[in-house]
Order: C-alpha cells, then sequence, then structure tokens
C-alpha cells in the first residue's frame, strides 16, 4: 500500500460552521468569509479554491495556503446491472470504506459507511467478519456524500430532480458507536444553505445501542431504523450478539420512547429473512406482539448471501407468508429488492480490504477487548 505523504493544511470539510467561523478568524479573515465559504463548499461542491470566484484572487491564496478541500479518493468503482453504484473510497492513510447508490424511479438514496469495519460481528453480516479498524471522521463521512454529488453531476446542490434524494447511514460500521462524528456530519449535510438533504430524508440504522438512541432523536431527528432480525432474546443474542449487551425488552422500550417517532414518521425495523431461523409465521406472530405501541413499519430484507455465510435466504413463499402476517396486522411489511448483489453491493455485502495495522510486534498486539468502551462490542 502506498500512502502519498500527508497534505500538511487543514481539511475545511466536515467542520461545523462555528469551526469554520474559528478558522476564518485564525487567518484574520472577516466573519462573513466563513459563509461565503460554507457555500461555495457545500453548495456549489468547489474542490479548488481558484473557482471561488466571488472572493478576491489574493484571498483565494491565502486560503490555499492554510487549507484544502479533501475528497475521498475512488479506488474502484462499480456499476451494477441495475444501476446500482458502488464506490470504494480510500481515505488519506490510506484506509477503504464503501459507499452505495442505489437509483430508483421516484429518488436515488446513498447508503454512507460510518467506520471501517465494524465490532458488531453480527453472524450473517459480510462487514462483520471484518474487524474494526478506525471510525471514519466527519470530513470522511460527510465527504462521501460529497463525493457522490460529484460523481452524479450534482452541484450545485439541487433543488428538485436530485439523483441522490436520500440518505442511509446503512454502510460499514455501527453509526451509534460512532455517534460524535455521524451526528457532526449528519449536520452539516442537513444545513439548508449547503448540501441541504432533509433529516426527513435520512435514516440512521442501528444495532441497538439503546443509549444512544434517545440522543440521535433529540439531537439529530433523523429517522431511525433498526436491525431487528429475531423476536425472542435466545436467537437474537447469536445472530446480532449486541443483543447480549442491550436485550430486546430495553431495545423496544428505546424504541417507544424515541423522540420524533408518530405515525406519520414511524420507526422501521429491518428484518433479515433466514431460511429456518427466523422466517416462521409464528416469528411473523410474535414480531407484530413486540411492536404495539411503536409506531412503526417492518422492511423484510431477504438475506444477501457472500462467500463464506452460513445462512441461506428463505424462500420468496415464505417471505411472502411473513409479509402478510405483518401487513394483516396493521403494519407496512414491504421485501427490500436485493440492489446491486452482482457487485456484492446489497445489505451487509460491503467490506474493504482494510486491515487494522499493528501499532506493536504481534505478540502485543491489543486484544479486540482493549477497545475504548465506546467502540467496543458486547
Ligand atoms: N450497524 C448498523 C448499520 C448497518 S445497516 C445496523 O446494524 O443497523 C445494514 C443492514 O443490512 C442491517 O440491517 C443489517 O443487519 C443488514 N444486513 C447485514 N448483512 C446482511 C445480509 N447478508 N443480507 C441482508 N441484510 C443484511
Amino acid at each position: 500500500m502506498t500512502v502519498a505523504a500527508p497534505d500538511p493544511r487543514k481539511d475545511l470539510i466536515g467542520l461545523t460552521r462555528e469551526e469554520l467561523a474559528a478558522e476564518m478568524a485564525a487567518i484574520d479573515a472577516e466573519p462573513f468569509r466563513a459563509r461565503q465559504l460554507w457555500h461555495w463548499l457545500y453548495h456549489r461542491g468547489a474542490t479548488e479554491f481558484t473557482a471561488m470566484t466571488s472572493l478576491a484572487k489574493a484571498f483565494r491564496a491565502r486560503l490555499a495556503s492554510h487549507y484544502r478541500i479533501g475528497r475521498p479518493e475512488v479506488a474502484r468503482s462499480q456499476t451494477s446491472s441495475d444501476g446500482t453504484r458502488k464506490w470504494l473510497l480510500r481515505f488519506d492513510d490510506g484506509q477503504e470504506a464503501e459507499s452505495v447508490h442505489i437509483p430508483e424511479a421516484d429518488r436515488g438514496t446513498l447508503c454512507v459507511s460510518s467506520q471501517v469495519g465494524c465490532t458488531l460481528n453480527c453472524r450473517f453480516c459480510h462487514t462483520g467478519t471484518q474487524l474494526l479498524v478506525r471510525n471514519l471522521g466527519a470530513a470522511e463521512i460527510v465527504g462521501q456524500i460529497m463525493l457522490a454529488r460529484d460523481q452524479l453531476g450534482e452541484w450545485p446542490s439541487p433543488r428538485d430532480d436530485r439523483q441522490l434524494t436520500n440518505i442511509v447511514l446503512m454502510g460499514m460500521g455501527e453509526p451509534l458507536y460512532n455517534y460524535d462524528n455521524v451526528a457532526k456530519a449528519l449536520k452539516i449535510a442537513m444545513d439548508g444553505e449547503g448540501l441541504s438533504v432533509s433529516k426527513r430524508k435520512i435514516t440512521l440504522s442501528t444495532a441497538g445501542v439503546v443509549p444512544l438512541i434517545k440522543r440521535c432523536g433529540e439531537q439529530l431527528g433523523v429517522n431511525l431504523a433498526i436491525s431487528l432480525h429475531a423476536t425472542n432474546d435466545e436467537l437474537r443474542d447469536e445472530l446480532v450478539p449486541l443483543n447480549k449487551k442491550y436485550p430486546l425488552a430495553e431495545l423496544l422500550q428505546a424504541c417507544r420512547e424515541y423522540p420524533g417517532a408518530h405515525n406519520a414518521r414511524r420507526i422501521t425495523f429491518e428484518y433479515v429473512m433466514l431460511k429456518g431461523i427466523n422466517d416462521a409465521p409464528a416469528d411473523a406472530r410474535e414480531l407484530v406482539r413486540l411492536l404495539a405501541g411503536i409506531p412503526a413499519k417492518v422492511n423484510l430484507i431477504p438475506f444477501n448471501p457472500w462467500p463464506g455465510a452460513r445462512y441461506e435466504c428463505s424462500s420468496d413463499a415464505a417471505i411472502q407468508r411473513f409479509s402478510d402476517i405483518v401487513f394483516a396486522a396493521g403494519y407496512s411489511a414491504p421485501v427490500r429488492m436485493p440492489r446491486g448483489r452482482d457487485i456484492l453491493a446489497a445489505c451487509g455485502q460491503l467490506k474493504s480490504d482494510s486491515i487494522r495495522k499493528r501499532a506493536r510486534p504481534p505478540a502485543e498486539a491489543p486484544a479486540p477487548t482493549s477497545w475504548p468502551a465506546d467502540l467496543r462490542g458486547p
């Protein structure tokens, strides 16, 4: 792996408005410069200071001597036969993560990663076979959205007719185990004078980091999706080991209390369909029972296979039967059409070859349990 010599200039991407204002103060620029820069960075998508024609030439040169405008590098780009696009992005330190754009008739969704690798080890998830390498920074998270806009030719931020209308935090990693950076990136994305993606068009998916669910609702107000996948603790402990730390009853209580959830803004419960494991009619009935009192909708995800996976996808008939039972109880229960399976871009198939660099010789390398508490899995 060759990593270019680091650019010593500070990246302006990923700074909040306040931080950008502080930078302008630090180089003795007038306060209104921060707003102008914000417009160029996030509304116009400028990648060079020379493009910022409303700024005096000398000021542009001064900016360029102190700062850079970061973008992840595209290490590989693939397009599925169904139009789904997957980008393998390489960051400054050479680490890699993937993002996926899924075009549909009435919308276009960008699936964003929050970590390189993951700590959760969900048994059916390909990303889970990759150890956590590190959290992505705010710049690297918002950079995925900006790079997609670059690639789709969507600058300045379009008002209508966008190919990128929705954002889902459903890529690699557990977003609530990297809450601060995710929150910072989403606040930038939601700013109406910049990328301008409404909180109603953003969905954060979590395997159930209960203590942070409330904070996410209060501070960000985005839509919530829960990777449920099982209706009893015994099975969920096995499929989603995080359940041992935050069992079903606590998770569902956090959902009942999720700020902003009401019938017009329901919480999505994702449920992967695994043959013979969780797809019986009795499971569907139990699911309905658990969801009582929660403004909910259910998303059934046919299991997406990956090399070495130990599960199979449920039959179409089993998925339909399951969906019918949930639907009859008054919940919408669409089956999520697998997209981009041919390029391993579908749910749970993302994985990069990044590996954790050993900080010390192997014998002393930290065991996984030595991760800081907020990064550690169950
Ligand atoms: N860690 C977060 C974000 C990942 S979202 C979370 O767990 O919610 C990715 C979604 O795809 C999750 O619902 C995950 O459980 C699901 N998924 C993972 N592997 C899958 C697979 N092989 N087939 C279908 N869905 C899968």
